[in-house]
């Protein structure tokens, strides 16, 4: 018997895969195109040859633990203690998993925004406990009454994800303020914040749980270093927690996958010591504005893109097909690949959206919103 009867491949997968096949642009999976920094891979070609190769510590290569105490020093003022409070992961996708085997029980509820990113509902299933999922209002801002109504004596974490994938939105002080009123009232309630695209945010500045004093203790932050200097295939991220909770989390951690990969931790730690994360949102913001303007003359709606590096579009004057059909037909008839939102939802509610990954060169950037303005 399968233990998890109704999750299939993802839809990352299943894109890509059709993308390649067919010879298609690939603005599905969120991966950037463009080279990464040479003073990144000048590093890691050096360490490949000196003696970087065996285990690191458990919790992350020291050094890097301060680093990253340091940005988030330098990010939010918040000051936090590297060896206690700071775990570094295989990527996110780790951090979130480990969170979740490590603090949530069988029969145990956790609060999902619908839609949301794909890889929060299957840990949940796996610890026996249930996803309560909440549907994000229609402009995808959370409805705190429905939240809170849907919260019980159960409900053990609400998961956030700020910025937002697939929809671009973020977080504002308000929805903190209604975050943390409720959690007076549900005092075992646990954060886990969300916030790999903590870097890439446009007109408005993006609000860290970092800097919320009130959910400090009782909050999992989590973000990837794939994002932030766009190596998604390095796998290396991290999650803060407080000591009571990161107790638990390391327990896991420590038999998931005892220490992460070390020549990139490596590199990732000396790289920090070079540059900052101050240019990061601009250059994603150069590239939205770009691939909006590029699109305007087609039938394609734009929604409105906070941050992250996708963008959401409609496709209902072109077209009335599911998205997932219409998806399949972007690719094979006009050699553009994109993700169905649909497969961000709990019942695949169908609103005839898709998104685009604009983490692209310009020429990619170019020739795809050339092919899309031709539908
Ligand atoms: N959370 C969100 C919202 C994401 O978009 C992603 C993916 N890219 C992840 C988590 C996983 O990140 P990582 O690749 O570092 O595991
Ligand atoms: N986070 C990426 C996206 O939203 C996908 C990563 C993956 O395929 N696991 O496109």
């Amino acid at each position: 018997m399968s233990k998890l009867p109704n999750i299939g491949t993802s839809i990352f997968t299943v894109m890509s895969k059709m993308a390649a096949e067919h010879g298609a642009i690939n603005l599905s999976q969120g991966f950037p195109n463009f080279p990464v920094d040479e003073q990144l891979t000048n590093i890691v070609a050096r360490l490949a040859k000196e003696n970087v190769h065996q285990y690191l510590p458990m919790a992350g290569y020291p050094p890097l633990l301060s680093n990253i105490a340091l940005l988030v020093k330098n990010s939010y003022r918040r000051i936090i203690l590297p060896e206690i409070e700071i775990l570094v992961t295989a990527g996110a996708t780790q951090a979130i998993f480990t969170t979740i085997q490590a603090l949530i029980q069988t029969d145990d509820e956790v609060i999902i925004l619908d839609p949301s990113y794909d890889c929060y509902e299957a840990p949940v299933l796996l610890c026996n406990a249930t996803a309560v999922r909440v549907s994000l209002n229609d402009d995808y801002t959370p409805n705190w009454t429905t939240i809170r109504k849907a919260c019980s004596a159960n409900t053990k974490m609400i998961i956030i994800n700020n910025p937002h994938n697939p929809t671009g939105k973020i977080l504002t002080q308000s929805d903190f303020e209604a975050l943390e009123s409720l959690l007076q009232q549900f005092p075992d309630i646990i954060v886990l914040s969300d916030e790999v695209y903590e870097y890439i945010t446009f007109e408005e500045k993006h609000i860290s749980a970092h800097t919320r004093i009130n959910l400090l203790n009782r909050c999992v932050m989590v973000s990837s270093f794939g994002k932030s200097f766009h190596v998604t295939g390095w796998k290396v991220g991290y999650l803060v927690a407080p000591e009571h909770l990161m107790k638990e989390i390391k327990k896991v951690h420590q038999f998931l996958v005892f220490s992460v990969n070390s020549i990139c931790q490596v590199a990732i730690s000396e790289y920090l010591d070079m540059v900052s994360v101050d240019g990061i949102g601009s250059l994603y913001q150069t590239k939205r504005d770009y691939f909006r303007e590029l699109l305007k003359t087609s039938r394609f709606k734009l929604l409105p893109c906070e941050g992250t590096y996708f963008q959401v579009a409609s496709y209902a004057a072109i077209s009335n097909e599911n998205d997932v059909d219409f998806c399949k037909r972007l690719i094979t008839e006009y050699g553009v690949a994109a993700i169905p939102i649909s497969s961000f939802y709990e019942n695949g509610k169908d609103l005839h959206l898709i998104r685009f990954c604009f983490a692209k060169d310009n020429a990619t950037l170019e020739e795809a919103a050339k092919r899309l303005c031709k539908i």
